[in-house]
């Protein structure tokens, strides 16, 4: 972890005025002046009790996380976890990147809001290599890949909306399954 990842007490600049924001998300009721003062260390130790964090008012990449959920409210940690139920990982390898949370909350709001069911989000290395058909080099060991459906929505018609709202990733169409959507950062179709 590198120190420049950390906003605490004392510090100021725009760093600070992002995490701000995101305590705001949250229901702090912050003044956004990018200084970390008491009351920014007291809701960041308001929101790590909340979530079973460490809890020492600094804001780190772990602590981040969690409050970058907040931005994308229709889709939660939980659900991105590895099915490998504990065998291999602690079912959170990786973390869900944040470009993967933007394109399912486009997703879902072109499916007309309805709610994005996540089959498979994250899987470690060692359950994706018992997945059959899975890529050894799988996006979901990145946490930048999703398998999903939406009830509502039929399986063509979700994987047009992928195609299009996903032009510079990964799309694998549903043959009647799941579409795979990945935010690979290069264009890939199958
Ligand atoms: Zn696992």
């Amino acid at each position: 972890m590198m120190k420049k990842d950390l906003t605490f007490i004392g510090m100021k600049g725009s760093a600070v005025r992002a995490d701000q924001n995101l305590l705001n998300l949250t229901g702090a009721k912050l003044k956004v002046d990018g200084v970390f003062g008491p009351k920014t260390k007291t809701a960041a130790l308001k929101f790590q009790e909340l979530h079973g964090l460490y809890g020492d008012g600094v804001i780190g990449p772990i602590t981040r996380y969690e409050l970058m959920f907040y931005k994308y409210p229709h889709f939660n940690k939980e659900e991105f976890k590895c099915h490998c139920g504990g065998r291999y990982c602690s079912g959170y390898p990786v973390q869900v990147k944040e470009a993967l949370l933007v394109l399912l909350e486009e997703i879902r709001k072109a499916c007309g809001n309805k709610p994005v069911t996540i089959n498979r989000g994250i899987s470690c290395t060692k359950h994706n290599a018992t997945i059959p058909g899975a890529a050894k080099d799988s996006q979901h060991i990145y946490g930048t890949a999703a398998d999903i459906t939406v009830p509502g929505i039929s399986d063509k018609e979700l994987d047009q909306i992928c195609l299009r709202l996903n032009p510079n990733g990964g799309v694998g169409i549903s043959y009647g399954r799941h579409t795979h959507i990945d935010a690979r950062g290069v264009k890939a179709r199958w």
